[in-house]
């Protein structure tokens, strides 16, 4: 059996399959310098679209791996989603506004996946620290007291290789082996419903298609229509229990759903395929040193856009709290809050999704959905908040704990993520900080934590948003600790230290 790596060089992190939220990991450990070995049994990236929608807070997670500006040139704004009867009224609203507050990005954008992942992966080969092997599917791991040995094939040559990692993240999908072994099963959340899922490329203009996506709540076939970037658009439409799914990707059939919308002088097929959608999210996300991410620990109804976001959210969570095991900087159960705080947020999108696929089905829009408010000409709107974390690595009592910080722009007009970087930061009242004592500085810095205090506006505007007269904030931008006085600043820092 081959050896590809000895004890004396063997990587941090494996990260088992590159999909996009394992190479959104590797570029998130790549750039602290973790050495990281990727292992995809593919050749290449999947060229057919799944995901077509990302939201402000994934964009940051971009930025915080020097890929936004690359993806900008890729991306087109989404404003938002109507959901309609059969006449065509609309029954509930969605509408995305484009501001690019509070986050620092648009609120929402439409994406092709293959050319995001293209992003990511070119975005690798900027850290000589992670290794990429295609064509190499992973069978086995054995965990040991000090790491765990991977086995895996060669798909190429035949060959069975194996690698000596200190922790292994399954980022390998919705049929993951690593939640398998882990011996994880799958909290079902009850939605599991076949769609087909159809991709086309317009010939000819069709401006009356809208930009709007639109879920047609026809309890005869529910359909959804969404603009991609470019000439593309997508149709996902509900199938029958008596359409067998490898008969109904035949073109005719296809172009007879289509008929209502498109007709072949209009547009190209691009793909056809049926999936089954599901509203699970695996019950164990770590054991030791194997962890899972992305839709390897959940999978949701694409109704919200949300899936892979998830997933982005997984590993922007995770990644830091890996860094800074590795680093020694925390003990090992740091990694155990990555569960307890991820597991309660994706929920909270999923039964959302799982809410809006009912009312697709149903037209019952009046199921208890939150946050909706009636318009003027009494058409039913809804905002969609960003869940908190679970409870785990965070200090002290606020309703802020857990949530993610907006990104405030700084006097000299940096935005605050390009400003700290994968670190820790303390956003504080000038008045606190300078009567603080010495020491509380010297702790700052010899923790790096970037210190931003109320002599820029939009900081000292947010902090008197939220009632706060310091915010302790982690490197994933999600609150740690808030303060209100000296003590309070002093334990706060303490914790970190
Ligand atoms: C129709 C549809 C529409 C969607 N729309 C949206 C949307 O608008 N917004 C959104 O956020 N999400 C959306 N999603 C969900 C999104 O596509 C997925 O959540 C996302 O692609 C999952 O990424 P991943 O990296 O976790 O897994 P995957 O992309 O599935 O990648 C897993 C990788 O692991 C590899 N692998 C598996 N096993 C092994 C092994 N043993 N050894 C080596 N490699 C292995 C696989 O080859 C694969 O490359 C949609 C999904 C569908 C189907």
């Amino acid at each position: 059996m081959d050896q590809i790596s000895s004890s004396a060089s063997r990587c941090d992190v494996a990260i088992i399959g590159l999909g996009p939220v394992g190479a959104t990991l590797a570029n998130i450990l790549g750039q602290a310098g973790i050495s990281v070995l990727v292992l995809e049994k593919e050749a290449a990236a999947y060229h057919l679209p799944r995901a077509v929608h990302f939201d402000d807070e994934v964009m940051r997670v971009f930025q915080s791996i020097g890929l936004a500006e690359a993806l900008l040139p890729y991306l087109a704004l989404s404003t938002g989603m109507r959901f309609l009867d059969p006449a065509g009224r609309i029954i509930l609203d969605w509408s995305r506004l484009q501001p690019t507050k509070p986050h620092g990005w648009n609120t929402s954008y439409r994406f092709h996946q293959p050319e995001l992942e293209d992003v990511l992966r070119k975005g690798l080969t900027r850290w000589p620290s992670v290794a990429v092997r295609e064509r190499c599917e992973v069978f086995a791991v054995e965990e040991q007291a000090d790491g765990v040995v991977i086995r895996f094939e060669d798909l190429g040559t035949g060959k069975l290789c194996a690698a000596n990692v200190g922790y292994v993240v399954g980022c390998d999908g919705a049929r993951s082996l690593i939640r398998r072994l882990i011996g994880s099963g799958q909290v079902d959340l009850g939605f599991h419903e076949r769609w087909l899922v159809i991709d086309a490329i317009l010939k000819r203009p069709r401006p009356d298609l809208g930009d709007v996506s639109l879920q047609f709540c026809d309890p005869e076939r529910p359909a959804t229509y969404v603009r991609g970037t470019g000439n593309r658009r997508r149709w996902e439409i509900t199938l029958k229990d008596d359409e067998p799914s490898a008969r109904m990707t035949d073109p005719a059939r296809v172009w007879a759903l289509l008929s209502r919308w498109i007709t072949p002088d209009d547009a190209e097929l691009e793909r056809s395929a049926v999936y089954t959608f599901h509203s699970v999210i695996a019950e164990r996300w770590r054991r030791g040193r194997l962890l899972i991410a992305g839709d390897a620990a959940h999978q949701t109804p694409p109704f919200l856009g949300q899936g892979m976001c998830a997933g982005m959210r997984d590993v922007a969570n995770l990644g830091w709290k890996l860094i800074g095991v590795l680093r020694g900087e925390f003990g090992d159960d740091l990694l155990d809050g990555y569960q307890t705080e991820r597991f309660p947020h994706v929920r909270e999108y999923i039964e959302l999704a799982v809410k809006f696929g009912g009312i697709i089905n149903t037209r019952a829009a009046d199921v208890a959905l939150p946050n909706t408010s009636k318009s003027a000409e009494n058409t039913l709107q809804i905002r969609v908040e960003k869940p908190r974390l679970g409870r785990s690595f965070h200090w002290g009592r606020s309703d802020q704990l857990g949530r993610l910080i907006t990104q405030p722009t700084l006097s000299d007009g940096a935005r605050l993520d390009d400003r700290v970087g994968p670190r820790f930061c303390l956003l504080v009242e000038r008045d606190l900080i300078c009567s603080a004592p010495a020491s509380l500085a010297h702790k700052l810095a010899a923790r790096d934590v970037v210190c931003l205090d109320s002599s820029h506006t939009e900081v000292g505007d947010w902090l008197r948003a939220v009632g706060h007269k310091a915010v302790l904030v982690r490197p994933d931008r999600y609150v740690f600790g808030v303060a209100d006085n000296e003590a309070e600043l002093s334990a706060l820092v303490a914790a970190v230290s």
